[in-house]
């Protein structure tokens, strides 16, 4: 095993590197697209001045990065958060890129972040940033261009005020222009739900895949926002047990499952899943190394590092969130025999859907929630398949497979389109 440091480790951009360097040797990629696609292809840094409630002019760094359009506009969300980094959303645009590849859709990919603290910020604070944001994207944004959509801290609310903002300088609306919005103005129905859907969907798979049962599958959670609170909800519905949830401030664990709807309800009241009755208070890091069948790491990156790697017990991993396993740690669980769903497949239900909702916009026909449902697991199964066979054939994990598959499709269209000179 090579040696890093940790704080190589830990680097999104070198993880996503290391994964498609691998990958593209391994399907000896032309040198010319491995150039290519190795960078981004576009990346924007602005600098969003913001007046503060108190009167006072805050000033705001913010990104958009844009890895390839070669298959369609660049698609990917944008996070608020403190340590948000350029290198952190270079590596979550390439992974859009990959996603988007790996289950199909006609979507390049791309990311954006804001460094701000939006907890300490007012609903207009909050306003005002997204929309200086967008106004200082607004020629590199668009429905055949770029399009955003909601990711760590952000929510259909903040979508809604892109949209509007996006809609005052072309002078019309134009809905397309961001995913995950409110149902009203253009949002599509199933989306909220929809990262959390298609985990359930390819862990549904994963089962069938090894030969296990779904009724009674211990399960663990990291991190209960959109994606870790819609999968647990949908799992447990579907006979799975939620043995622990584990959120960035202190866990639950009931060995007997926790009744997820009675954790919604009591977070929706308290806001905050702590002091839950239905479950004994738990150390969170603790949860990620607890006996169970499946963990779905669904917060944020590097939750699975050298650190814990060889304490998982999970069969499966099925990662939620983008990046939760570092590439050391990817060494030591292959290793281990666990059964990876890396994040590009795993977390590709909410990107689908979001290609959903921007098929409806630009229809102006929306689909009843059962359609959008059955065409995502339509999508997530048979992406599912394509990344299982193509591990076998070409005798890689699944993390690997799921890259050389979506490497080959991108470089298959760049060949195709041919480099404009
Ligand atoms: N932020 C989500 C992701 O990482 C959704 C992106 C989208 O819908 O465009 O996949």
């Amino acid at each position: 095993m090579q040696t890093v440091s940790l704080e190589q480790e830990i680097n999104p951009w070198e993880a996503q590197a290391a994964r498609f360097d691998f990958a593209a040797q391994k399907l000896n990629l032309d040198e010319g697209i491995w150039k290519v696609l190795r960078y981004p292809s576009r990346e924007i840094i602005v600098h969003i001045p913001v007046m503060m409630d108190n009167g006072s002019i805050e000033v705001f760094t913010g990104f958009r990065v844009q890895h390839s359009i070669a298959r369609g506009p660049g698609k990917g969300g944008i996070r608020y958060s403190p340590d948000v980094t350029l290198d952190e959303v270079r590596a979550l645009a390439s992974w859009m890129t990959w996603k988007c590849a790996v289950v199909n859709i006609p979507f390049g990919g791309a990311k954006g972040g804001v460094i701000c603290d939006p907890k300490a910020m007012s609903i207009g604070e909050l306003e005002r940033m997204t929309r200086r944001y967008t106004s200082e994207l607004i020629e590199f944004i668009g429905p055949e261009k770029d399009v955003p959509a909601p990711d760590i801290n952000t929510n259909e609310q903040v979508m809604a005020w892109i949209m509007d903002t996006y809609s005052m300088h072309m002078r019309q609306t134009v809905t397309a222009v961001v995913t995950g919005k409110p149902l009203n103005i253009g949002g599509s129905r199933g989306r909220r739900e929809a990262t959390g859907r298609g985990i359930a969907v390819v862990c549904d798979e994963a089962l069938r895949y090894l030969n296990m049962q779904r009724e009674g599958c211990r399960v663990i959670i990291q991190g209960f926002g959109n994606v870790g609170s819609n999968a647990a909800k949908l799992m447990m519905e579907k006979g799975y047990k939620i043995l622990g949830v584990a959120e960035y401030d202190g866990g639950l664990y009931n060995s007997n499952g926790i009744d997820i709807h009675l954790l919604l309800e009591y977070r929706q009241r308290n806001g905050t899943v702590l002091g839950f009755k239905g479950a004994e208070a738990a150390n969170s890091s603790d949860l990620l190394v607890a006996d169970c069948d499946i963990l779905i790491p669904a917060a944020t990156e590097n939750v699975i590092t050298s650190r814990n790697a060889d304490r998982i017990k999970a069969r499966i991993v099925c990662e939620g969130a983008n990046g939760p396993t570092t590439a050391v740690a990817d060494e030591i669980l292959g290793d281990k025999k666990v059964f990876i769903i890396p994040d590009i497949l795993a977390n590709a239900g909410g990107v689908t859907a979001s290609y959903f909702e921007w098929v409806q916009d630009r229809q102006g026909y929306f689909w009843k929630e059962a359609v959008v449902n059955e065409q995502l697991e339509s999508i997530l199964t048979e992406s599912f398949g394509d990344v299982v066979r193509y591990a076998e054939a070409h005798a890689v994990n699944n993390r690997i497979a799921a890259y050389m598959l979506a490497i080959d499709r991108v470089a298959f269209t760049i060949k195709q389109r041919g480099i404009y000179a």
